[in-house]
C-alpha cells in the first residue's frame, strides 16, 4: 500500500489560516496510531506550538445527564454570540468500548455544531485514556493556533478521566445538580477536590429554590476542603442550562478564576507543570509500547516463568526491563 507523505507545511498553513477543513485533517493526523503519522503530527505540533497557548481551557464534568451537553451548547452559543471562537473536545475513553462516543457528539449540540465559530469534535477512539489524553491534549494546541479563544473540554465521571482532563486545563468546572444533606455524599470528593468553580445546574421550574439551597450547602462542604490555589475559593453557582439563568455568571467565575492564576503567575507555572506531567505520562506510555513491541519472546518467556513460579514478578520485571540496554544504577 502506497503511503502519501503529509504535507506538513501546508497542514499548518490552513490550519493557522483558519480552514475548517485542514484543522479537521490536522486533528485527525494528531489522533492516528500510524507510525509515520505520528512522526508528521510531532512536526506539526512543533511548527504551531509558537502560535498556540491563547485561549481560556476550561475542562467541565459531570455524571451523564446532568445537563453537560445542554449546558456547553447554551454557554457556547452565547461566547460566539459574544465574538469568542470556541472549541468543544472530549475525553471519553469509554468512546473505544461503546464504538462511538457519547461525549462531545455532534447532535448532542445542534447549534453549535452549525455555527462557523464553533468547531465540535468527538472523543477519539483510540484506546486508553493515555492514548485518548494526548489526541486531546495535541488537539488543543491545533485549536488556539487557528484562532480558537475557548476551549471547552467535556469530561464524564468515569475512573481517572476527570483528573486526567484536570491536567490539561486553567479551570476546571463541575457540573451537579440539586443535592443536599446526605445527597452529598454522592458527589465523589476526589471530584470536588479538582473543582476551581461548581455548577449546580436544572435551576429552574420547581427546583430553582432546591438548587439554591443545595449550592450554599455544597459551599460550606467545600470550605472544609483543600483549595486548589491558596487564593481562590471554588464558588458554587446555581444555573440553568435550559432558560440560562446564572450562565453570565458562571462564565464569569471561569473568567475570575483564571484572572487569579494569571495576577500571581501561577497560570504559566500550572501549565508549565502539566506539559512536564504530559511528558512522563508519555514515557509510561512508549515505555509500554515499546516493551510490547519489543521483547514480545522475552515477555512470553517470562509471564510463563511467573506463572509456574520458577521467577519471582520482581526479578521477571526487571529482566524484562533490562532488555531496554539501560543501566541499573538504583
Ligand atoms: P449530559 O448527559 O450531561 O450531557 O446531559 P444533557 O445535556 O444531555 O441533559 C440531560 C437531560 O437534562 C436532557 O433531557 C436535558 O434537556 C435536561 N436538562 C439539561 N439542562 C437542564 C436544565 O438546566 N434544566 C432542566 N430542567 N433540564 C435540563
Amino acid at each position: 500500500r502506497q503511503r502519501r507523505p503529509v504535507d506538513v507545511a501546508a497542514l499548518a498553513k490552513g490550519v493557522r489560516e483558519g480552514s475548517r477543513s485542514l484543522l479537521a485533517r490536522a486533528i485527525t493526523l494528531v489522533e492516528s496510531n500510524r507510525p509515520d503519522h505520528r512522526v508528521a503530527a510531532q512536526e506539526l505540533l512543533l511548527e504551531l506550538l509558537p502560535h498556540a497557548g491563547g485561549a481560556v481551557r476550561v475542562g467541565i464534568s459531570g455524571v451523564p445527564g446532568v445537563g453537560k451537553s445542554t449546558f456547553i451548547e447554551a454557554l457556547g452559543t452565547r461566547l460566539t454570540g459574544d465574538g469568542h471562537r470556541v472549541a468543544v473536545l472530549a475525553v471519553d475513553p469509554s468512546s473505544t468500548r461503546t464504538r462511538g462516543s457519547i461525549l462531545g457528539d455532534k447532535t448532542r449540540m445542534a447549534k453549535l455544531a452549525v455555527d462557523e465559530n464553533a468547531f465540535v469534535r468527538p472523543s477519539p477512539s483510540a484506546g486508553t485514556l493515555g492514548g485518548v489524553a494526548r489526541a486531546t491534549r495535541e488537539t488543543i494546541v491545533l485549536m488556539e493556533a487557528a484562532g480558537y479563544d475557548a476551549v471547552l473540554v467535556e469530561t464524564v465521571g468515569v475512573g481517572q478521566s476527570e483528573v486526567t482532563v484536570a491536567g490539561m486545563v486553567d479551570t476546571f468546572l463541575l457540573l451537579t445538580i440539586a443535592r443536599t444533606g446526605d445527597q452529598l455524599q454522592g458527589i465523589k470528593k476526589g471530584i470536588l477536590e479538582l473543582a476551581d468553580v461548581v455548577a449546580v445546574n436544572k435551576a429552574d421550574g420547581n427546583h430553582e429554590r432546591d438548587a439554591k439551597v443545595a449550592a450554599r450547602e455544597l459551599s460550606g462542604a467545600l470550605r472544609l476542603m483543600t483549595p486548589t490555589h491558596e487564593s481562590w475559593r471554588p464558588p458554587v453557582l446555581p444555573c440553568s442550562a435550559q432558560t440560562g439563568m446564572g450562565l453570565d455568571e458562571v462564565w464569569s467565575a471561569v473568567r475570575e478564576h483564571r484572572s487569579t492564576l494569571e495576577s500571581d503567575g501561577s497560570l504559566g507555572r500550572r501549565r508549565a507543570d502539566q506539559q512536564v506531567e504530559w511528558m512522563w505520562a508519555m514515557v509510561r506510555d512508549q515505555l509500554m509500547d515499546r516493551l510490547q513491541a519489543g521483547a514480545k519472546d522475552t515477555i512470553g518467556e517470562l509471564e510463563h516463568g511467573v506463572r509456574n513460579g520458577d521467577e519471582t514478578p520482581t526479578r521477571a520485571a526487571a529482566r524484562l526491563l533490562d532488555t531496554l540496554g539501560l543501566p541499573d544504577q538504583r
